[in-house]
């Protein structure tokens, strides 16, 4: 466990969270590198012995030190944007191992994945077919492409993070995938490398993962049978993690689901995962500033807030929270709803929390490492938190905590008449 007490203090790794909270301030969130490191090698152990690629899907946790860390072990990467593309080159990332996904990409967005030499770029509409067809002519290239296929499957999750259903915007529709590669395979300027399949986040069965799975199967049997041939088959991520005490299906089970369906195929197998390498490796740390006993409620108002990690309020998640050094036996106990000091009734991290708090102490945010502090906000001109990997015995700050001063510096008062 990357996360556990030691001598009555948490700890990541070898290091006591306490000294990293003192050290670096609160909010903050720490990183441990062997839990991404045995995330990412659960998954490559799963599939050894088969062609395959594990894209770290970097919108997950975009910090440059956590993608040198995939990076450094070989990984690729599924990126949405320009700027996850920049991030990856930055942290040392091989582009031949990027996957570029996303329904919305930009011309200049296109025109850079082509020049980098990116492995694949999954396209979610005719007109992205079109346009990506037309850039890689001006470069004189020819653009590898997969489309990202809809099938139309439950991931039975929150709606706000299902993305395989007919009426979600991602992928091409399925009655339209055999038409599209069509007209892909007679365009001069597009190679056609593969498919793609991504039908939400936060999966706790692996039923749907392997449901479409079998879908994909049965298109690209039919592509084959047209005469077009694939290199790989991605099948996305959207592995679930353990929050609170969901039975999530295993990193096996969902390999092991995928591989069978997929039987005796050659094509190369690309996986995306984000949150399964990420989420459990990450906790935000904060500090309590104010114990506010109320008539209906009692709050314990922290340092972080909605802005550092929005889950609780864009999703109603739970995240364990846990007191820093371990609370002695005897001690007394109240419930609290832990809240930060942002301005709106939705500003608050965890509710109904048994916990023995004194003004002062430290508390950890547990499961922080994905879409946590990627999806962090300035709003009350808070400047973000710092953020620090742990490998072993050492701390690293990863990110510098902004300053106030920092927040406006873009900005410019004109100069009134
Ligand atoms: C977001 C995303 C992922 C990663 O999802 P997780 O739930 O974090 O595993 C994978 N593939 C695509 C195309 C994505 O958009």
């Amino acid at each position: 466990m990357a996360f556990a007490y030691r001598g009555g203090t948490l700890c990541a790794e070898q290091v006591a969270l306490e000294d990293l909270a003192r050290r670096f301030g609160t909010p903050c969130y720490v990183y441990s590198r062997a839990a991404i490191e045995g995330a990412y090698r659960e998954f490559t152990d799963e599939l050894s012995g088969r062609a395959s690629l594990v894209c770290y899907s970097v919108k997950a946790n975009s910090n440059l030190a956590v993608l040198s860390v995939l990076a450094r072990l070989g990984a690729g990467f599924d990126i949405v944007s320009g700027g996850e593309l920049a991030r990856v080159i930055a942290a040392g990332g091989d582009p031949a191992k990027v996957v570029f996904s996303g329904v919305g990409k930009a011309e200049a967005e296109i025109r850079a994945a082509l020049q980098a030499g990116v492995l694949s770029l999954n396209l979610e509409s005719e007109q992205e077919l079109e346009r990506v067809n037309a850039i890689a002519a001006a470069l004189g290239k020819r653009a590898p492409v997969a489309f990202r296929v809809n099938p139309d499957v439950d991931a039975k999750t929150h709606p706000y993070i299902s993305t395989g259903l007919k009426q979600n915007k991602f992928g091409v529709a399925w009655p339209e995938a055999e038409r599209l590669y069509r007209k892909a395979a007679a365009l001069p300027n597009i190679r056609i490398t593969g498919v793609g399949c991504h039908i939400g986040s936060l999966m706790l069965d692996s039923a749907p993962f392997v449901a479409a799975t079998r879908r994909i199967v049965s298109l690209v049997e039919r592509l084959e049978q047209a005469g077009i041939a694939l290199d790989h088959i991605d099948l996305g991520g959207g592995m679930g993690i353990r929050y609170h005490d969901e039975a999530s299906a295993t990193i096996a089970a969902f390999v092991h689901g995928a591989l069978d369906a997929l039987g005796r195929r050659k094509e190369t197998v690309l996986l995306d995962p984000g949150r399964a390498i990420v989420g459990n490796a990450g906790v935000l740390l904060t500090r309590v500033e104010y114990l506010k006993p109320g008539e209906a409620k009692n709050f314990l108002i922290v340092d972080a807030a909605m802005n550092d990690l929005i889950r609780p309020a864009l999703y109603d998640a739970w995240h364990e929270v846990r007191p820093l050094r371990e609370v002695e036996s005897g001690a007394a106990r109240g419930v609290y709803d832990i809240v930060g000091p942002v301005c709106e009734s939705s500003d608050w991290l965890a509710r109904d929390r048994l916990l023995a708090p004194r003004q002062g102490d430290f508390l950890a945010i547990m499961s922080a490492g994905a879409y946590a502090m990627v999806m962090s906000s300035n709003y009350n001109s808070r400047p973000r938190a710092a953020e620090i990997m742990v490998s072993g015995a050492r701390a690293h700050l990863v990110r510098r905590r902004e300053t106030p001063a920092g927040l406006f510096e873009g900005e410019q008062v004109p100069e009134w008449t």
